[in-house]
């Protein structure tokens, strides 16, 4: 099988380390013998076509302007078109700010989102930086957050999952990131999946089965990434 993986403004939208997202998913789709081609597509560059799974990283306020008016109207709309037919998509932080309407940051005007899912980001008076655990379809998740913006979901959109440790989306409804068809977004920096396989392979598994049917992926010894799981979460939770 033959996985492709768009990387959403690899330079512009990558901090930390944000990146190593794309490396969980290329490799945890090469241990399986699956064949990996993983296209960056900057500001200015075009879409490739037929993607099966879409990753945009986190960034800072500055760097989300020049991404969100460079997604507007052919991007966006590939975008949304991909996700309909059953595309994947991995956004985090400053990237899954842009799935929503609009995110307003606190010194720029407000940035038009992707439109992607009902959510509005705004930006609150205080930065919410710390360890987070969150209780998800997908188990039990852990990262950490680094953002001033403050995500609503709208009304019956569903979230990624409860925050147990840390602040998640707004600080206020207990809810972390979203769900929407085959898109995951949320605030877990780490990065995310190197230490969440069961997410990882779910997302892989996801963007296979819209081009091969149903795929079951070989288990992997995913003793480093269980490890690396518990550390961060007994970490997490003494630090609360
Ligand atoms: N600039 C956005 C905020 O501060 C996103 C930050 C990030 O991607 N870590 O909320």
């Amino acid at each position: 099988m033959h996985l492709t993986i768009c990387w959403l403004y690899p330079t512009s939208m990558n901090i930390y380390g944000d990146r190593g997202n794309v490396l969980a998913l290329e490799r945890r789709a090469q241990w399986r013998g699956i064949d990996v081609t993983t296209i960056g597509a900057g500001i200015g560059e075009p879409l490739p076509e037929d993607v099966d799974l879409f990753f945009i990283g986190g960034g800072q306020d500055g760097e989300q302007v020049a991404v969100a008016h460079d997604l507007q109207g052919a991007k966006s709309e590939a975008i949304r078109r991909a996700v309909d037919d059953g595309a994947v998509l991995l956004a985090i932080c400053g990237g899954y700010q842009l799935l929503g309407h609009e995110y307003r940051p606190h010194d720029a005007a407000p940035l038009p989102g992707i439109g992607l899912v009902d959510l509005v980001t705004v930006a609150g008076p205080e930065r919410f930086i710390g360890n987070v655990v969150v209780e998800s379809e997908f188990g039990t998740l852990v990262g950490f957050e680094n953002h001033s913006g403050l995500t609503t979901l709208g009304p019956g959109v569903k979230p990624l999952g409860t925050v147990s440790v840390g602040r998640g989306n707004n600080g206020i409804d207990g809810f972390e990131g979203v769900r929407h068809r085959n898109v995951v977004g949320c605030y877990l920096h780490g990065s995310l999946l190197p230490k969440n396989p069961v997410l990882a392979d779910w997302l892989i598994t996801k963007a296979l089965e819209r081009r091969y049917g149903a795929v079951t992926l070989a288990p992997l010894d995913d003793a480093f990434e269980h490890e690396a799981h518990a550390s961060a979460t007994a970490r997490a939770v003494a630090t609360r």
